[in-house]
């Protein structure tokens, strides 16, 4: 059995059954022999069908954030936020069935035209740090686009997962379309990367298990799309609005506690402008809620678990360069306070590594060759952000940093109508967004021959 553990409290808040290779395969039998069927509703009933999908995740929202707050610590307005993106995620795709386009193109002797096919049996695999949200990101374009699913949460916070494949059942989808096995990932994971059925992995979680999957996936030529770690950059430009910078910029770094992909984990500051931008920093970081994760006023949670907080801990030794810290509680809960070391070197282990916990890293520059020497100095590229009164300068810079997504004067990451993954190491493929559908369909050309004999 698996334990479902609450960071907040360390009380066990379930026991589930562990699945073993054995139930991985059941299920994809199952995602199988649902295919031909699920590929044949016809595009205007599929839609009709997420879209009940949605109404039906719209009706317990309060219920799944809940749940979501208490597994994963996070503070129940961003698992509000999270499961009202959720049912956004199902509106949008749903639109899909029925624009699933082809070209025709003019060849010589007949018409020649595209479809868009589905891949068949799709495996989805989904880290702990936004479990339901990530999940829904893959399984709804997987589905609208005729695909069937067999999604894989993290042990750690399996709950949602398996809320939404009961949710699915009851909203009409038919049985064995949208199936989750919940299991480790070194087992039942790794089955599914290796399964001969399985068309395709989406992955999110770390750079080094993605590096295993891709290979796990080659030996079947498995079509693979990848969100892994990042180490974004917030640059901030002495003539921004420091304030607005400097109040903005602990909810880019602490939220989720820091466990986010996206985090501006290196905030890159004009060195003329170093002392007004700690000052109001402190003075934001200061005044950060960090607390029980259920009630309404908390910004920052606890950390998933123990091993996090040992690993996050590990970043900031006694020498750190330690210059502020915000408050954290004491007693049962893996806390860790939102944590700001400066002056940091790009070149030192908190700049380069993935922390994923509340710590940030000030790091000065010169100018604007050096700011983006130093946002571009890391394998990662997934995120960021541009704080500038200069609007040329502003594009300049987006368009010199080697990440997937960045925006300017905010620190905005995801939409669901906009695509969102990574450059380099942080991954490829796109989620989100007209793109996700690629994703999860291939292009068939089809030639029919008119000329008369
Ligand atoms: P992982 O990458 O290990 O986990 C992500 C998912 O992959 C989980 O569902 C996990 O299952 C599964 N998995 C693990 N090993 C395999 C495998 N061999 N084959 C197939 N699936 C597998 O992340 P961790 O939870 O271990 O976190 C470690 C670090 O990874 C974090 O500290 C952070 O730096 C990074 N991370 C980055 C994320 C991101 O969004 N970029 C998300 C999560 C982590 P299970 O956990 O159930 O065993």
């Amino acid at each position: 059995m698996i334990s479902v553990v609450e960071p907040a409290t360390e009380q066990t808040m379930a026991k589930i059954p562990r699945a073993g290779i054995e139930e991985l395969d059941s299920a994809v039998d199952r995602a199988r022999a649902a295919f031909p069927g699920w590929r044949a509703v016809s595009p205007g009933d599929r839609a009709a069908l997420i879209h009940r999908l949605a109404e039906a995740l719209e009706a317990q929202i309060e219920d799944l954030a809940t749940l979501e707050a208490r597994n994963v610590g996070k503070p129940i307005s961003d698992a509000r936020g999270e499961m009202e993106m959720v049912v956004a995620t199902y509106r949008y795709y749903a639109a899909a069935p029925e624009r699933l386009l082809g070209h025709t193109i003019p060849v010589a002797g007949g018409v020649d035209m595209t479809f868009r096919e589905p891949l068949g049996v799709v495996g989805l695999i989904v880290p702990w740090n936004f479990p339901l949200v990530i999940a829904s990101w893959k399984v709804a374009p997987a589905l609208a686009a005729g695909n069937t699913v067999v999604l894989k949460p993290a042990e750690l916070t399996p709950l949602t997962a398996l809320e939404l494949e009961r949710i699915a059942v009851e909203a009409g989808i038919p049985e064995g379309v949208l199936n989750v096995v919940v299991g480790p990932g070194s087992v039942v994971g790794r089955r599914l990367v290796e399964h001969p059925d399985v068309a395709k992995i989406a992955f999110t979680g770390s750079t080094e298990v993605g590096r295993g999957i891709a290979a796990g996936a080659a030996a079947t030529i498995k079509r693979v799309t990848l969100e892994l770690g990042g180490k974004s950059a917030n640059v901030i430009f002495a003539d921004a609005d420091l304030e607005a910078a400097a109040a903005a910029a602990p909810g880019a770094v602490f939220a989720n506690a820091g466990q986010d992909c996206c985090a501006r984990s290196r905030i890159l500051v004009e060195r003329t402008a170093i002392d007004p931008f700690m000052t109001a920093l402190e003075r934001a970081v200061a005044a950060m809620r960090v607390g029980d994760p259920l009630e309404e006023a908390t910004q920052m949670g606890p950390l998933i678990s123990a091993d996090q907080r040992e690993t996050v801990a590990s970043f900031v030794p006694e020498d750190a360069p330690v210059a502020f810290r915000g408050p954290t509680p004491g007693g049962a809960g893996y806390w860790y306070p939102p944590t700001v070391l400066a002056p940091v070197s790009n070149h030192d282990r908190a700049a380069r590594e993935e922390i994923f916990g509340p710590v940030a890293c000030v790091i000065p520059f010169e100018d604007e060759r050096e700011a983006v020497a130093i946002a571009n100095d890391t394998v990662y590229g997934l995120s960021g952000s541009i704080w500038t009164r200069d609007g040329a300068r502003a594009l300049r810079v987006a368009r010199a940093i080697e990440t997937g997504v960045i925006s300017i004067n905010s620190n905005s990451s995801v939409r669901v109508s906009t695509p969102f993954g990574g450059f380099k190491q942080s991954g490829f493929g796109r989620e989100l967004g007209p793109d996700a559908l690629d994703a999860y369909t291939e292009v068939k050309n089809v030639f029919y021959a008119t000329e008369e004999d």
